[in-house]
């Protein structure tokens, strides 16, 4: 048998299957998808077993067997060798790079190798020291343990590794291991209490009672829980594992990071009548089984979750699985609760806060068949389930849902795709949809049958949406109030004060950097290696750069000029918070912002204490606009709605409006009534003057009217080529050469032509110009963007265009960059 193999090499030249031997006694082990270690250019490297044939397509006699199989079971399923086929061609990535996408960094491998003593040597001797120590440790040790403890010798092992006094063997070691758990055990065939007792001595209390205790219990225990629960230690267990009273074994256990909380069950509700349209119209895709994408318009509170909860349900029933995609940030344990509340166990929960232990463990749930839903963040796109029946993503439109860097996938166009395979149904849900899928679901071509739009405009129960108030800042100024906070915001937080009820403010944080500026010259601080200005971290007062993680301490005069007069912006946040303490004496504030969140769980405690009433005030960046669910926030405050507007992003008014509705969301939820405060300085803006009046559709047709102008999606698509190297000259010559490939294939292919021109099939070729941060890490960087229409294969345009400069003679260490619908193109 004939593995083909993708080996860890994310080199091009490399990026295709290799040919394996697979040894007899692997054939009852391999599969596809099996995860390998194989012989590569000297060295043992991770591979995928992407297809077992009979034919070899080198002669047979040199194919190399595969050295180890690293998996009892394969981490990836045959659908998801075919998903990373597509990934790669559609993204332009390698396959080893989709392939690594689909499995949690516990299971990504390293080489490990191990040094072994060889031929003995007289002439050229090690130091018998080092010798020993290999003997005494069994023959083999790690190259790193050998290099740590004898530096000094590292030439004479080279030397001794070349004449073979040495050998060196390769293997793949995990990241991270199942975690196993020293259990205590009664032996199968055991003594009766009585006889083993007479084998202790009678001064042994402490051993005489954990005997006791295990006869009396019957069942295996944790060691460590043992201790706790009789207060024996463990150092009174191992004289009876000596005599064979206890036996101690090694067993695998699985971390279950909701161990210690309870869950309180909770049973479907009656649903209103919107909820019941838009389930009846879930559960027929669900019995069409035919892949149908479907988009679920819900404003906020309008109950879009326990339609999800019961379509789930649904799901089950029919024996498949369910993929629940929430942005990262909305993954609260108030989110987890209401799934966990529903299915219990069945449901497995993947982010980014949990350990890469606790992560693998969940992940081994699904792939094991223990749990039957998924609910994570994007790359819970990837859970190892075996038949989906459903997929939902919550707030579809959120960026975080398109993976920044390589592989550079969007979730939803993978949950598109692999529904595809399944069969399965996709909901996409939001109260704000993206423009892509709004399009993508109002036209009935795309969608054969009916519309795919399925719309909750009502809140349930009935509730009103809050009324919102735009504040004109400019007329604050004009009044003589400087403040930050206009008079309107200032009253209404005064009267939540008084009567008890909390308020959530949000500081739009794009626009507001932490930067650090001299007021006598206005010297900026900038990265060495970047064009960027450094960020000011107060905690520990160094300016850092976020591109390249160069840091340096903060200057106490200007380096330009030397004056002292020099000022840090700290965090937005931060002001707030120190001019509400001045605003209102006693104000108790939770602020929410990268710097409180960045310890494990410290976005969760804090969540918590302001559900719990501690604070009158939570206030922070776009992490407070979602899913939060208080019933005594009556009061919500955007302190500045236009920064995110004016950035030179096409998305910038769609991503105004669409954070506008959803802090704005958050007021009001329950029997309390809500208020919405907006401050801005462009009161008259489309964006906000629709966020005021909770008017997608108008939102919508406007900004579909400047898409359509300016030629941006959905009236086109993108990608973005950036090109990168340390010499600007060698840079924009090959970057005019290859903007200049692309035209000629397009044109080959009969689709260049400017977008303008009405034809339905056409690509255009914008650029190369330099990118809006020129340089990098020391390399200069270069952009080319692609807008086409109609089915034209882009991606396959940039691969073959790409071909000459990555692997072929032109290649000039130039590097490229491929964003296949970038989020941002800036
Ligand atoms: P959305 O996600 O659309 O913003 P939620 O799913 O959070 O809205 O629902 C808003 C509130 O309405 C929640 O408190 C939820 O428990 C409640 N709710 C949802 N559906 C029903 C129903 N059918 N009957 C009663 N209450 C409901
Ligand atoms: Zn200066
Ligand atoms: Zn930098």
């Amino acid at each position: 048998m004939i593995a083909k193999v993708i080996v860890d090499v994310p080199s091009r030249q490399t990026d295709r299957p290799f040919d394996y031997e697979v040894p007899y006694e692997m054939q009852e082990w391999l599969e596809l998808g099996s995860r390998v270690g194989v012989p590569f250019g000297g060295r043992v490297l991770q591979g995928f077993v992407i297809d077992l044939t009979e034919s070899a397509s080198v002669d047979r006699t040199r194919l190399k067997p595969i050295a180890e199989l690293l998996d009892p079971v394969p981490p990836l399923l045959p659908d998801m060798i075919e998903l990373s086929r597509w990934m790669s061609d559609k993204y332009c990535c390698s396959w080893t790079q989709a392939l690594q996408a689909m499995i949690p960094a516990a299971l990504k491998g390293k080489e490990e190798r191990q040094i072994g003593l060889g031929e003995p040597d007289e002439e050229y001797g090690l130091p018998a020291e080092l010798k020993e120590w290999i003997a005494n440790s069994g023959g083999l040790v790690k190259l790193d343990a050998l290099i740590a403890k004898y530096p000094q010798h590292l030439k004479a092992v080279k030397h001794a590794l070349a004449k073979g006094t040495l050998t060196q063997q390769s293997s793949i070691k995990d990241r991270l291991a199942v975690r196993k758990v020293l259990t205590v055990f009664l032996p199968e065939s055991r003594l009766p209490l009585e006889h083993a007792l007479e084998q202790v001595p009678a001064r042994a209390a402490k051993q005489r009672e954990a005997l006791q205790w295990m006869y009396g219990r019957e069942e295996p225990i944790a060691l460590q829980e043992l201790a706790q629960q009789t207060g024996v230690s463990s150092a009174s267990i191992k004289p009876l594992v000596e005599k064979g009273l206890l036996e101690l074994r090694e067993v695998e256990k699985e971390r279950d990071p909701y161990a210690h909380r309870q869950f309180t069950r909770t049973s479907p509700l009656p649903l209103t009548e919107g909820q019941r349209e838009v389930f009846g119209r879930i559960a027929e895709a669900l019995d069409a089984r035919q892949g149908r994408t479907m988009l679920l318009h819900g404003v906020t509170g309008s109950g879009k979750t326990e339609v999800y909860l019961q379509s789930i349900q649904y799901c089950l029933d029919q024996g498949r699985q369910a993929i629940v995609l929430v942005p990262e940030i909305s993954l609260t344990p108030q989110m987890v609760e209401r799934f966990k509340g529903r299915f219990g166990d069945a449901v497995a929960v993947l982010h980014s806060r949990l350990s890469s232990g606790e992560r693998f463990d969940e992940w081994r749930k699904i792939r094991s068949k223990k749990a039957q839903v998924a609910i994570g963040a994007r790359s819970a796109i990837f859970a190892p389930f075996e038949q989906i029946g459903l997929i939902i993503i919550d707030e579809e439109h959120e960026s975080s849902y398109k993976q920044e860097e390589s592989p550079k996938y969007h979730a939803r166009d993978v949950a598109v795709r692999r529904a595809k395979q399944h069969g399965a149904a996709v909901v996409l849900g939001s109260a704000t949809p993206s423009l892509e899928s709004f399009a993508a679901a109002s036209r009935p071509a795309a969608n054969p049958g009916a519309s795919a739009l399925l719309p909750m405009p009502y809140r349930v129960g009935g509730r009103p949406m809050p009324p919102v108030e735009v504040v004109d800042m400019r007329e604050e100024l004009r009044a003589g109030n400087r403040s930050m906070f206009s008079r309107q915001l200032h009253a209404a937080l005064q009267e939540r004060l008084e009567r008890g009820e909390q308020s959530v403010l949000l500081l739009n944080r794009r626009g507001y950097s932490t930067f650090v500026m001299c007021r006598s010259c206005g010297h900026t601080a900038a990265c060495p290696h970047c064009d960027i200005s450094l960020t000011f971290h107060q905690k520990s007062r160094v300016l850092r750069c976020h591109y390249c993680g160069h840091a340096e301490g903060a200057p106490a005069e200007c380096p330009e000029c030397g004056s002292e007069h020099i000022r840090y912006f700290g965090t937005g946040t931060q002001r707030v918070e120190e001019e509400l303490a001045k605003l209102f004496p006693g104000i108790r504030v939770i602020r929410m912002d990268v710097d409180t969140t960045s310890e494990k769980h410290a976005h969760e405690k804090l969540l918590k204490q302001f559900g719990d009433r501690q604070a009158d005030v939570l206030l922070g960046t776009q992490m407070v606009a979602k899913g939060l669910d208080f019933p005594y926030v009556t009061l919500v405050g955007v302190i500045a709605a236009d920064t995110s507007l004016h950035l030179p992003d096409f998305r910038a008014a769609e991503k105004t409006f669409q954070l506008l509705t959803q802090v704005a969301g958050r007021a009001g939820r329950h029997e309390l009534e809500g208020e919405v405060v907006i401050q801005t300085y462009t009161p008259e803006h489309y964006a906000i003057t629709t966020a005021q009046t909770h008017d997608y559709a108008a939102f919508v047709s406007e900004e579909l009217r400047h898409r359509s102008v300016m030629g941006y999606p959905p009236y086109c698509r993108l990608v973005l080529v950036t090109m990168s190297h340390e010499q600007l000259p060698l840079l924009s010559t090959v970057s005019e050469r290859f903007a200049a490939e692309l035209r000629e294939l397009a044109e080959h292919e009969g689709v260049l032509a400017p977008l303008g021109s009405g034809l339905p099939r056409a690509l255009e070729v914008l650029g190369p110009v330099a990118s809006p941060i020129a340089r990098m890490k020391d390399r200069y960087r270069f952009q080319c963007v692609i807008k086409y229409r109609g089915s034209i294969d882009a991606s396959a345009i940039v691969r073959r265009a790409l071909q000459p400069f990555t692997e072929g003679p032109q290649q000039k260490g130039i590097g490229f960059s491929v964003d296949v619908d970038p989020q941002v193109i800036l």
